[in-house]
This record gives structure tokens, C-alpha cells and sequence, in this order.
């Protein structure tokens, strides 16, 4: 609008007797940031999924070529969550498809589940630039995304991989090492903490400790 045309609005306003009017502040090109989500407002996760089309809520949504919402069972009762997608899951819209991913494949069969069994997510939706560390700003804006996730599939049990998604699901500053093995609820849901595939294939000698976390997985998915 040009300020001629505004002062003939104000004109106009004031020849009606308008004497107070608000204006919304917006600076150019900048959307509004758009409402997250609330807890519970969401029917199912295909309703989840289209609220986060074009997501503008943090920085991330500049670098990535694709928002990773996650894929799998809409009803498991078994979830995975990890930390942010890589490079592969930035490319194809889907969680765990990279190195890491064909390793947590082997972790699910291992159980003796498929992964369309399953679900898995990721705390950020997005693909940090050169997979850095996702920064607070990023985690406060997608985790009710996840948090809703959590809600709409109701797992019987989550298992969160590496440090970080560990720390992000559980609200705490341990690291991955303290934490795996042992039984926290987020949620209302069981939570099994335990080590990132993606550090599997640095680490191999600690897969042994992952073995021991599914089999607690495997059996309280068992009823034992
Ligand atoms: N690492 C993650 O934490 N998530 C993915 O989806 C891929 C790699």
C-alpha cells in the first residue's frame, strides 16, 4: 500500500467517525509463525502429517529438501525415535534409509518384527545442515509434533536411539551410556533408552549392549 492511498484510508476512516485504528505490524516477506500443535488436537497422523506441510517453524525448514514426519505402522506397539534425519532421509522424505537405517532394520528382525510393523520417527523433522547438533530452538519447535506422534500411534513401548533423542524424549542431561538399559516413561509410554545405530557402525563391539536392551524390549512386548 502506498502512503497516499493509506492517508486516504485514514481519511476515509475518520470522515466515518473512526478515530482509533490498530494496525498489524508484519515485516515484508515474513509469514506469521503459524500455530504448533496443541496436545490433542489432532484426529490421526495423516491429519499431523498435512499441519506440518511447508513447516516455516525454525531454521531448518531453510536448508532441507524435505520434512521426514516418519513411516510405519500407524498402530505399532513398538516405536523408534532417533535424532533428526542425515542426508538419505533429507533426499527421500523418510526416516532411517541410510547406513544407520539398514542397521536399525537388522535390530527390529532381530526381535523377530518387520519394520512396517513398526513406527519410526525422529525428534526434528528436519535435517540439520551437515548434521550438526540440533540446536534448543529446533527441539522446542518440533517436540510436540513428536509428543502428538506419540499420542496418536500409543505404543506399548518407545526406544529412543543415542544421547540425544534419549535426552530430548526423557527431559534429562544424562548421556546414552547412563541411561540404556533401564526402564523411564515419557508420555505414559515405557521408554528403553539405548545406542544410536549410526554409532553401531563406528562402535560394532558395543552391539552386544543393544542386543541386551531389545531382548528387555522383546519380552516386555511379550508380557514378560
Ligand atoms: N539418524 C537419525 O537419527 N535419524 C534418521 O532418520 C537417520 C539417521
Amino acid at each position: 500500500m502506498t502512503d497516499g492511498s493509506q492517508r486516504d484510508q485514514l481519511e476515509f476512516f475518520r470522515d466515518l467517525g473512526v478515530h482509533d485504528v490498530f494496525l498489524e505490524r508484519r515485516r515484508a516477506g515474513v509469514a506469521a509463525a503459524p500455530a504448533t500443535v496443541t496436545p490433542g488436537s489432532m484426529p490421526d497422523l495423516p491429519s499431523l502429517e498435512k499441519f506440518l506441510e511447508n513447516c516455516p517453524r525454525c531454521k531448518l525448514s531453510k536448508s532441507r529438501t524435505n520434512i521426514v514426519f516418519g513411516q510405519g505402522n500407524p498402530h505399532a506397539e513398538l516405536m523408534f525415535v532417533g535424532e533428526a534425519p542425515g542426508r538419505d532421509e533429507d533426499e527421500q522424505g523418510l526416516a532411517f534409509v541410510g547406513r544407520a537405517g539398514q542397521l536399525l532394520t537388522k535390530i527390529i528382525e532381530a526381535i523377530g518384527r518387520k519394520r512396517e510393523d513398526v513406527f519410526i520417527a525422529n525428534v526434528l523433522k528436519c535435517r540439520p545442515p551437515n548434521n550438526r547438533n540440533p540446536e534448543p530452538d529446533e527441539v522446542a519447535a518440533c517436540r510436540p509434533f513428536l509428543v502428538e506422534q506419540i499420542r496418536l500411534i500409543a505404543p506399548k513401548v518407545i526406544v529412543t536411539l543415542g544421547t540425544f533423542a534419549a535426552q530430548a524424549l526423557l527431559e534429562t542431561d544424562e548421556s546414552v551410556g547412563r541411561l540404556r538399559g533401564r526402564w523411564r516413561t515419557a508420555h505414559g509410554v515405557r521408554v528403553m533408552p539405548t545406542f544410536h545405530p549410526a554409532f553401531l557402525l563406528r562402535s560394532p563391539e558395543r552391539k552386544k549392549d543393544v542386543w541386551e536392551d531389545m531382548k528387555l524390549v522383546r519380552d516386555s512386548l511379550a508380557g514378560k
